[in-house]
């Protein structure tokens, strides 16, 4: 595995890589959520490179950039066993310069849910992984994959619309959400957690669970689901609780096989999302 920091160390050892290449963004403290995107990868590709970088343009004033986990060494190992070929860790002087050209969420998917609980969120994070894209792209691999966690739902539709509208060229791969034995979606920020603070977390994926108890049954109401949902999650400070079509519209009625749910809410000082596709 190849080490780069500097574009044009990242430049070189992307340019030995022989055909398809499948790329991993991540803000590193790397868990078995990462890992499942990595080996999908390395599955489907000839070449992997993995990126990690905690991008300061995406945390807003207030949040846990300083906080924010980074276990560099670890990381390393980690994806050296996974097969990688090609690690980018940049510093944030080489993704960015002074009086950057900006990139804008767009009006209705951008600013509603999480673009509305954290705003400025969307637009930092789309300005890094349009430069990550570009990066890999360079050396043009005859296929190119990139692969993002439905977990973060509203990201990868974000994300795949950027990759259409400004014409990237770039296979968008979403990946299922990973979780631990008990339920909790797997995060760098479940580090957090209290012992008591973990258990009250498991509400969000129990919530989840009551809301696919419903549509079992044949409830498809939103507004229902969304009540249902809420009295799981009694114990925790919940931010909001929606239910969206694939296109990030909110729908009044479940459309099977269109659907997302999606929960997120604080537990202690710990900001939780989690979601359900179905
Ligand atoms: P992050 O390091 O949090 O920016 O995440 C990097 C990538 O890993 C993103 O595409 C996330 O959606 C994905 N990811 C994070 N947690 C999980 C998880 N529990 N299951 C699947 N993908 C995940």
């Amino acid at each position: 595995m190849v080490t780069a920091n500097s574009i044009d160390d990242l430049l070189k050892a992307t340019s030995t890589l022989k055909g398809s290449v499948g790329f991993v963004p991540t803000m590193g403290a790397l868990h078995e959520g990462h890992l499942s995107l990595i080996r999908r990868a390395r599955d489907e590709n000839d070449s992997v490179v993995v990126s990690i970088f905690v991008n300061p343009t995406q945390f807003l004033e207030g949040e846990d950039l300083e906080a924010y986990p980074r276990k560099e060494e670890a990381d390393a190992k980690i994806c050296e066993l996974a097969g990688v070929d090609v690690l980018f860790m940049p510093t944030i002087d080489t993704m960015y310069g002074k009086d950057e050209l900006k990139i804008t969420a767009p009006a209705i998917r951008g600013f509603i849910l999480e673009g509305t609980k954290r705003a400025g969120h969307f637009d930092g994070m789309l300005q890094i992984v349009m430069k990550l894209l570009n990066l890999i792209a360079y050396n043009k691999p005859s296929n190119f994959n990139a692969y993002f966690g439905k977990k973060d739902a509203q990201q990868l539709v974000l994300i795949t619309q950027m990759v259409k509208n400004y014409f990237i060229n770039v296979n968008i791969v979403p990946c299922d959400v990973v979780r631990d034995s008990d339920g909790l979606a797997l995060s760098s920020r479940n580090i957090y957690l209290s012992k008591e603070e973990r258990v009250r977390a498991l509400s969000l994926s129990r919530s989840l669970k009551r809301a696919t108890e419903l549509v079992m049954q044949k409830e498809f109401s939103s507004s229902t689901i969304i009540e249902e949902m809420k009295k799981v999650l009694s114990e925790v400070e919940v931010e909001y609780v929606a239910l969206v079509n694939r296109e990030f519209e909110q729908i009044d009625r479940v459309e099977l096989g269109n659907t997302i749910i999606l929960v997120a809410a604080r537990v202690g000082t710990t900001r939780l999302i989690d979601n359900l596709w179905i």
